[in-house]
C-alpha cells in the first residue's frame, strides 16, 4: 500500500526544526507561540464540520507541531500521540485487521514486543518475530496475509542498524507497509522514508522533545494514512495535552544542535570505552568493531547518542558500577540532555527472560548509555571512575 509520498523540503533540517510550517509573520506576533490550552472551540451551529476538540488532534498547538514534525522526515503528514506506544499501536491499527499477519523484527523495544505479541494477538492479528540478520529472512516467512513489516533501527538497546535496501524493495513489490521505529536516530541521524520506508514511528518522549518532560509519540506518513491513524488515536484515547504538543515544539527548536553533539560525544565515549579492560565488547555503529558498521556509515548521516557496552564482569559487575555513577544518573529512558545510564534487564526489557534477552544481544552485565550535553571529558571521567 502506499503509505508515503514525498512533499519537498524548503529549508534544511537545522531551520526546519525551529520553523518548519510557519506561516509568515508580522509585527506584534509572539516569537513563542501561544500555548492553547482550550479543550473546546466554538463552532458554526448546525453541522459537525470543523469541529475541534483536543482529543481529535487537530487543535494549535497540535497542528503546529503536526506540520513540523511531517517536515522533518520528508512526509505528507504526521501526528502526535500521547506516547511513543501509543504512536505504535495506532500506527499498526491503521494497518492492521483481524485475521491479518504482521512480520516483525525481533529486535525491538520490550514494550513493543509485549504489544505485537500479547495485545494484537489477543486482537486476532497474527505476528511472526523475525531474525533480521538472517539472509532472506522476511521472504521465508511471507504469508498471503502479510499486510506490513515492522522494524526498528537502530536498535534499542543494542544499536544494531538494519539494511534499509532488500526489506523495501520486498514491501514495494509485494505492495505492503514498511514501518520503522526511528526513535534511535531521530530525523537528523536517519530519515527512513528516504530508504524506502512508508510509514515512521518516533518515541517523541526521547530525542524529539530531548528534555525529560515530555511524553509523546509521533506517526509520519501519507494524508489519507494519518487520517486512519488519527481515527485510532480519537477512539482509543490517544491524543496528548496541548501542554505537551508546546513543549515538544519548544523542544524540537534545538534538535540539530543536540543530536550532533550527542554524537560527537558518543564517539569518544565508545572509543573510551572500547579501550577499557573492564568493557567485553562495546556497542556502538560508528565503531569499525560493529557488525553493522558499514551500513550505518551508508545509511546514516550521523551514528547516534546511545552507546552500550558489556561489562566483562557480569551482573555484579554492573550492580557495582551504577551505584558508583556520581554526574550520570541511573534511569529509563533516552535521548535527552542529561546522560542517563540503564541496564535493559530491569528497564526496557525487563519482561523478557534472561534467555530470551540473550538472544538477541543483551546479556547480564549489559549497560546502556544515553549521552547528554555534559562535557565529554566530564562523561568519560564518571564512567571511569565507577569502572575501577
Ligand atoms: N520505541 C522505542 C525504540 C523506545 O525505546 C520506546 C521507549 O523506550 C518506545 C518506542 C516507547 O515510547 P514511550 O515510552 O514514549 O511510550
Amino acid at each position: 500500500m502506499a503509505t508515503s509520498r514525498k512533499p519537498a523540503r524548503p529549508h534544511t533540517l537545522a531551520t526546519l526544526v525551529l520553523h518548519g510550517g510557519e506561516g509568515p509573520h508580522a509585527p506584534g506576533d509572539p516569537v513563542v507561540p501561544p500555548l492553547v490550552q482550550s479543550v473546546n472551540y466554538v463552532q458554526e451551529p448546525g453541522g459537525d464540520d470543523n469541529l475541534m476538540y483536543t482529543r481529535y488532534g487537530n487543535t494549535p498547538n497540535a497542528d503546529r507541531i503536526q506540520k513540523r514534525l511531517a517536515l522533518l522526515e520528508g512526509a505528507e503528514a504526521s501526528l502526535m500521540l500521547a506516547s511513543g506506544m501509543g504512536a505504535t499501536a495506532c500506527g499498526l491499527l491503521a494497518l492492521l485487521r483481524p485475521g491479518d499477519h504482521l512480520l516483525a523484527s525481533q529486535f525491538i523495544y520490550g514494550g513493543t514486543n509485549r504489544l505485537l505479541t500479547e495485545e494484537f494477538t489477543q486482537m486476532g492479528i497474527n505476528v511472526t518475530l523475525v531474525d533480521p540478520f538472517e539472509p532472506r529472512a522476511w521472504r521465508k516467512r511471507l504469508r498471503k496475509e502479510t499486510r506490513a513489516i515492522f522494524i526498528e533501527s537502530p536498535v534499542n538497546p543494542t544499536c544494531r542498524v538494519l539494511d534499509m535496501r532488500g526489506v523495501s524493495l520486498l514491501t514495494k513489490e509485494l505492495g505492503i507497509a514498511l514501518v520503522v521505529d526511528s526513535t534511535f536516530a531521530s530525523p537528523v541521524n536517519f530519515r527512513p522514508l528516504e530508504h524506502g520506508a512508508d510509514v515512521v514511528i518516533h518515541s517523541a518522549t526521547k530525542f524529539l522533545n530531548g528534555h525529560h518532560d515530555v511524553l509523546g509519540g509521533v506517526v509520519c506518513g501519507t494524508v489519507p494514512y494519518i487520517d486512519e491513524v488519527r481515527q485510532k488515536e480519537i477512539v482509543w484515547g490517544q491524543t496528548p495535552d496541548p501542554f505537551a504538543c508546546w513543549l515538544l515544539e519548544r523542544g524540537l527548536k534545538t534538535l540539530d544542535v543536540r543530536v550532533k553533539r550527542q554524537n560527537e560525544s558518543s564517539m569518544q565515549i565508545a572509543r573510551w570505552a572500547e579501550a577499557r579492560k573492564e568493557v567485553r565488547r562495546c556497542h556502538y555503529p560508528g565503531l569499525e568493531s560493529h557488525p553493522d558498521h558499514e551500513i550505518a556509515v551508508d545509511q546514516l548521516d550521523g551514528f547516534g547518542g546511545m552507546v552500550a557496552f558489556e561489562l566483562a564482569g557480569g551482573a555484579r559487575a554492573a550492580d557495582r558500577f551504577a551505584k558508583r555513577l556520581k554526574l550520570a544518573r541511573y534511569a529509563a529512558s533516552l535521548g535527552g540532555v542529561d546522560t542517563l545510564v540503564s541496564e535493559p534487564r530491569f528497564s526496557s526489557h525487563s519482561r523478557l527472560t534472561a534467555d530470551e534477552r540473550a538472544r538477541i544481544g543483551i546479556p547480564d552485565g549489559f549497560i546502556r548509555l544515553s549521552v547528554g550535553l555534559e562535557d565529554v571529558d566530564d562523561i568519560i571521567a564518571d564512567l571511569e571512575q565507577a569502572l575501577r
